[in-house]
């Protein structure tokens, strides 16, 4: 499975967005016979195939012609514990969590049970070419632990953390400030900066969260270096007020983060459905970013999420999947239900093909300061990827044979890949997953 050591030139259309495409025209780059030179895990060129094959004549070169590369996905919010809720449709979010997640995510707290969820849950993220998520973990450590461990094992970036809670869900999913503060310490002194693992400080959400939880995480963000924070905000109309009710002195939701210094680069707020025009600014102004996650949003009657808005004040966005509130783990699927919402808007927007791709792939690594490591395939850069190739007979495949413009290819991969078309996914070079020939 290694790479180190040897240079492999494989040959295929390349799709990446090096730039961000809401900023600049032409940020989406596609080489038609493309070839992707990787060295030591890294990525050593990008161009077209024939000339980067007469520069490289020592490089082994794979004919992967018939599919497609993309950088790995990266999905900036996801929980570990809801994988086995996905698909309970019909409810709002505060009802949803009552009556599936958090019953399921009590069962946690049995350490077998857990592990086999989080193995379960990481092998998704790789057979999906997921290569990168920033996930919530459970409200117990050593399922918290579990994931960890699962997503070394396989190869997968896991940014996550043990998800603080002391009041409102279930007693068996609250911990008081002091032990969620102990676990916490244990569980970044043993996986932050651990191989490819990154520790993000996860207090749920502010209505699940005392001032005493929210100074805890600001204490263990003052303490270690490079910590990622994870929440949800402005997610439903009753979870709102009830945030209202809970932080009197704090004049919206926002401000209950900011307070205990929980917004900035290193921050991904899931959901923003429904925000004011005062939160858009201070986000754009903390570079704090929002994971929008449009199948959870519809799934659950959420509302509908103002891109435009966003854009417009200049905050920056990426994808999620939200398994289980939302629909499974494809990323590209996420990418098209983004495309479809925000068709239907209020400040409606046609987004292209390369704006989607960006949001799915180096949007997420721009949110989880990786920038400099993944998302696109500029040279240096992990060689993180995903080998798209339709099966023979699907309609995808039929589809594909009648284009050639390569912005209509990656739309149709966009519409209709889904995780049968996902045939190997790499990070740093190394085979994470394959479909089973
Ligand atoms: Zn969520």
């Amino acid at each position: 499975m290694s790479s180190i050591g040897r240079s492999e030139l494989l040959r295929a259309p390349v799709f990446h967005t090096p730039a961000n495409p809401f900023l600049q025209d032409r940020a989406l780059e596609c080489h038609w016979d493309g070839g992707l030179l990787i060295r030591d895990g890294r990525i050593a060129a990008c161009g077209d195939y024939s000339e980067l094959r007469v520069a490289h004549p020592e490089a082994q070169s794979s004919d992967l012609r018939g599919g497609f590369l993309l950088p790995g996905l990266i999905d900036t919010h996801i929980h570990f514990p809801q994988v086995r809720v996905l698909g309970s449709l019909g409810r709002s979010l505060l009802d949803w969590l009552e009556s599936c997640a958090l019953p399921e995510e009590a069962r946690m707290a049995d350490g077998a049970y857990a592990r086999s969820v989080a193995c379960g849950f990481v092998r998704a993220l790789a057979s999906h070419g997921t290569t990168t998520a920033l996930a919530f973990g459970a409200h117990f450590a050593p399922a918290t632990a579990a994931l960890f461990e699962c997503a070394q094992e396989a190869g997968v970036r896991v940014l996550s953390g043990l998800v603080l809670s002391d009041r409102r869900l279930r007693p068996e999913l609250h911990q008081s400030p002091d032990a969620a503060y102990q676990a916490s310490k244990t569980l970044i002194e043993r996986f932050h900066k651990r191989g490819r693992l990154l520790y993000a400080v996860t207090p749920r959400f502010a209505l699940s969260t005392s001032e005493a939880m929210l100074e805890v995480c600001q204490t263990l963000l003052s303490e270690h270096d490079g910590l990622r924070i994870q929440t949800h905000l402005n997610e439903n109309h009753t979870e709102i007020a009830e945030v209202r009710r809970l932080f009197p002195a704090a004049p919206d939701y926002l401000a209950v983060y900011e307070r205990f210094g929980l917004c900035g680069p290193r921050a991904v707020m899931a959901h923003n459905v429904h925000p004011s025009d005062s939160e858009l600014r201070r986000l754009a102004a903390s570079h704090t970013t929002i994971a929008h996650c449009p199948c959870s949003n519809a799934a659950l009657g959420s509302g509908l999420f103002s891109l435009q808005r966003h854009l417009q004040a200049g905050v920056h966005c990426a994808l999620g999947t939200d398994v289980g509130g939302g629909t499974g783990f494809g990323l590209l699927k996420e990418a098209l239900q983004a495309y479809l919402l925000q068709r239907l808007a209020p400040e409606p927007a046609v987004l292209s093909p390369g704006q989607l791709l960006y949001l799915a792939t180096r949007a997420g690594a721009e949110a989880l300061g990786l920038a400099e490591e993944t998302g696109d395939f500029q040279v240096e850069k992990a060689a993180d990827l995903v080998y798209l190739r339709p099966p023979s007979e699907s309609p995808l495949a039929a589809v594909l044979s009648q284009l050639e413009s390569p912005e209509r290819v990656l739309a149709a991969l966009l519409t209709l890949a889904g995780q049968e078309s996902v045939a190997e996914v790499r990070v740093e070079g190394s085979v994470i997953y394959r479909a089973p020939s």
